[in-house]
């Protein structure tokens, strides 16, 4: 019998449609593709990935906020590639699993283009839940605690809904996750795609990109610039901080487990940024000043994790403390700015 040169055409039967996620090869060879894997949790999310010799891992960036040096240790590795490629544009890889982390997370950053931020969240997200169905892979997004907005329930749980201006100057992201929320699980009931989401609350550790305004990597550049830490008004506002060894352990239990989420993943410890301020102070500088200076917009009042979904589902609880933290990421920015500590 002719069979034009393919031997699947008329002698066995046609292909399973996701024949290597079924086969016993590909159980123990899971091909990851982690978009905004040169940024800050990404890249870390990439090491862990790394450890594991059964993982190939795929990273896809723009480099818009990220870096290829967060990366260096991989590049060349057999198991490892980096794509510079924008999610706002379709992408056609075969992988088992994807963690989209693809945004910018720093305010300063979201705002500097807000139409392409979101354009990113939505756009992005569609191309790689399109991406997820062609492939049948299991998705996982990272949205934020954003999408509570300035919070009118404290401390925030999975089942709040939220209280986001739709108009003002932090929408391009916070509405842009929601969007992109509501985008997974339309394609979850509609389409049948494996996802899941996590409601990243801030994070810190090293790696976090020195300049980019975010709250504890200000004040510890400042501190070891011995320049002013900029307390922006009241300073009564808080914020719940996790480090990022702690976040990429959710969210690889996120993924490997079965519940879709949203899941808060997030450190509940609280502090108000004049406690996070005396802290930075005593910890890394007892003489910098403190000083308080205007805030931005829409800035939420407060912020803090309800993580019992987080404990029960996935067993995941943060173990490492503010205080544990801060002298970690202080040691990476001493380093990346050649200012060594004063004995
Ligand atoms: P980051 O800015 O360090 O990393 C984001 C990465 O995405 C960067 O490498 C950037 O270059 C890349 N990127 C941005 N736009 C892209 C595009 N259009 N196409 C391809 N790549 C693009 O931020 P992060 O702190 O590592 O945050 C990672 C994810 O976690 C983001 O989705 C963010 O919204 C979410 N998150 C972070 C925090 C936090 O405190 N860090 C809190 C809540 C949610
Ligand atoms: N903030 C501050 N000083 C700074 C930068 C930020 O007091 O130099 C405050 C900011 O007003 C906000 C909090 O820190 O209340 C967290 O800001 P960040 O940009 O880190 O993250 P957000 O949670 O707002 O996305």
């Amino acid at each position: 019998m002719a069979t034009n040169g393919n031997s699947y055409a008329t002698t066995k039967p046609p292909p399973n449609p996701s024949p290597l996620r079924n086969a016993k090869f590909y159980q123990a060879n899971m091909r990851i593709l982690v978009t905004g894997g040169a940024g800050f949790i990404g890249s870390h999310l990439v090491d862990r990935l790394m450890q594991n010799e059964k993982n190939e891992v795929i990273v896809v960036d723009n480099y818009f906020t990220g870096s290829k040096d967060n990366l260096r240790q991989w590049i060349g590795h057999p198991r490892f590639e980096l794509i510079r490629h924008d999610v706002t544009q379709p992408l056609l890889v075969e992988v088992d699993q994807i963690y989209h982390l693809a945004c910018p997370a720093s305010p300063i950053f979201y705002k500097y283009n807000a139409v392409k931020t979101i354009k990113t969240n939505v756009m992005g997200t569609l191309n790689m839940l399109g991406l997820a169905k062609r492939v049948g892979a299991r998705i996982l997004l990272t949205s934020t605690s954003e999408v509570y907005g300035d919070p009118l329930v404290h401390p925030q749980d999975e089942s709040y809904w939220g209280n986001v201006n739709p108009i003002g100057v932090r929408s391009c992201y916070d509405e842009g996750k929601r969007v992109a929320e509501t985008l997974m699980f339309d394609y979850h009931r509609q389409h049948g795609i494996e996802i899941r989401i996590a409601r990243i609350f801030n994070t810190y550790g090293p790696r976090m990109n020195i300049d980019d305004g975010r709250v504890v990597s200000n004040f510890i550049a400042q501190a070891i610039r011995n320049e002013p830490l900029t307390v922006q008004s009241p300073g009564t506002q808080t914020r719940s901080f996790c480090y990022v060894s702690d976040m990429v352990d959710g969210l690889i239990r996120l993924m490997e487990g079965s519940n879709t989420g949203p899941i808060n993943i997030g450190n509940p410890g609280e502090f108000t940024m004049i406690e996070l301020a005396e802290t930075v102070k005593e910890l890394i500088n007892p003489s910098v000043e403190i000083r308080h200076v205007d805030n931005t917009p829409d800035d939420p009042r407060q912020r803090k994790p309800v993580i019992t979904k987080a404990n029960e589902l996935l067993g995941w609880e943060p173990k490492i403390k503010l205080r544990d933290g801060l002298p970690l990421m202080e040691e990476d920015f001493r380093q990346r700015l050649g200012i060594t500590k004063k004995t």
